[in-house]
C-alpha cells in the first residue's frame, strides 16, 4: 500500500481540499494522510470564514507523520500565507519525499481568496522548483505569469514560462477556456495537448483538488507522469459526471472506489 500526504485546507463541506484529497487516495487504493494548514468554514454555496494553523503546527504536523511513517508522494493545495509556505518548504527540504504534486490554489470557485496575496512570490520561490508537477489553471497561471490567456498556443507559451521558474513538469488546465477543455503539459522536452469533451454539470465543488491528488496518487503508485495524467483526468471525468446534488449551490463529486 502505497502512503499519500496532502498538505493543504480543510473543507468542512467535503467538497474540495483535504476532505477531496482523502476520498481521492482511498478510491484509487492509496493510505492517505493529511496536514492541515488552514480550517475554512465552506459550503458548495461559498466560504464563510478562513482560519489559518500556525506554522509551528504545520511543521509539528509534518514532522509527527516523516519521523514515523514513508511517504510515497506529497500533495500540496492551499497553502494561505507565507509563512506557511515557508516552512512547507524548509520541512520538505529535510523530510525527501520521491514526488510533489503542487496544486496551486489561489480562489475559490465561488471568489474567496485561499492565498494571501503576499503570498504569491513565497509559492512562486518557495514551492514550484520543488514539484515534480505543478497544476494551475488558467487564472492561477495568470496570476503567475502576470499575464492573460485567452488561447491554446497562449497555454503552450505559460507552460514553457512556468518551467523556467523550476518545477519538473506543469499542467496548464484549460477547463475555463470555451469549447473542448485542453490542457497543456510540458515537462521541459515534449509539449502535450491533452484534450477530453467538456462535460456540463453543475456539481464541480473540488475538481482541481481531486486531479491533484490522482496525480499524487498514480506516480505513487508507479505511473510515468504522462499516463499518471491521463488516468487522473479519467477519473476526474467520472467523478464529475455522476457529481452530487448535495446542497443549495455547486455540490461535490463522487468519488468510486
Ligand atoms: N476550499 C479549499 C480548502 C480548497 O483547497 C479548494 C481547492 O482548490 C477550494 C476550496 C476550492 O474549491 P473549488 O474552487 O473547486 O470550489
Amino acid at each position: 500500500m502505497k502512503h499519500l500526504l496532502t498538505i493543504a485546507g480543510s473543507d468542512c463541506s467535503g467538497g474540495a481540499g483535504i476532505q477531496a484529497d482523502l476520498k481521492t487516495f482511498s478510491a484509487l487504493g492509496t493510505y492517505g494522510m493529511s496536514v492541515i494548514t488552514a480550517i475554512t468554514a465552506q459550503n458548495t454555496q461559498g466560504v464563510d470564514a478562513v482560519v489559518e494553523i500556525d506554522k509551528s503546527m504545520v511543521q509539528a504536523q509534518i514532522d509527527a507523520i516523516f519521523k514515523d511513517i514513508v511517504v510515497d508522494a506529497v500533495k500540496i493545495g492551499m497553502v494561505s500565507n507565507s509563512e506557511i509556505i515557508k516552512q512547507i518548504r524548509y520541512s520538505l527540504e529535510m523530510w525527501q519525499v520521491p514526488f510533489v504534486v503542487v496544486d496551486p490554489v489561489m480562489v475559490s470557485k465561488s471568489g474567496h481568496h485561499l492565498l494571501q496575496p503576499e503570498a504569491k512570490d513565497a509559492l512562486i520561490r518557495e514551492l514550484l522548483p520543488i514539484a515534480t508537477i505543478v497544476t494551475p489553471n488558467i487564472p492561477e497561471a495568470e496570476v503567475i505569469l502576470n499575464r492573460q490567456i485567452v488561447t491554446v498556443d497562449d497555454m503552450e507559451a505559460a507552460a514553457r514560462d512556468i518551467y523556467e521558474l523550476g518545477p519538473k513538469s506543469i499542467l496548464v488546465k484549460g477547463g475555463h477556456l470555451e469549447g473542448d477543455a485542453i490542457d497543456v503539459f510540458y515537462d521541459g522536452t515534449t509539449i502535450n495537448r491533452i484534450s477530453s469533451p467538456r462535460i456540463h454539470k453543475n456539481n464541480t465543488h473540488g475538481t482541481g483538488c481531486t486531479l491533484s491528488s490522482a496525480i499524487a496518487s498514480y506516480l505513487a503508485l508507479g505511473y510515468d507522469l504522462t499516463p499518471a495524467i491521463s488516468k487522473s483526468k479519467d477519473y476526474v471525468t467520472k467523478a464529475i459526471d455522476s457529481g452530487l446534488e448535495i446542497g443549495k449551490g455547486v455540490g461535490p463529486l463522487h468519488h468510486f472506489h
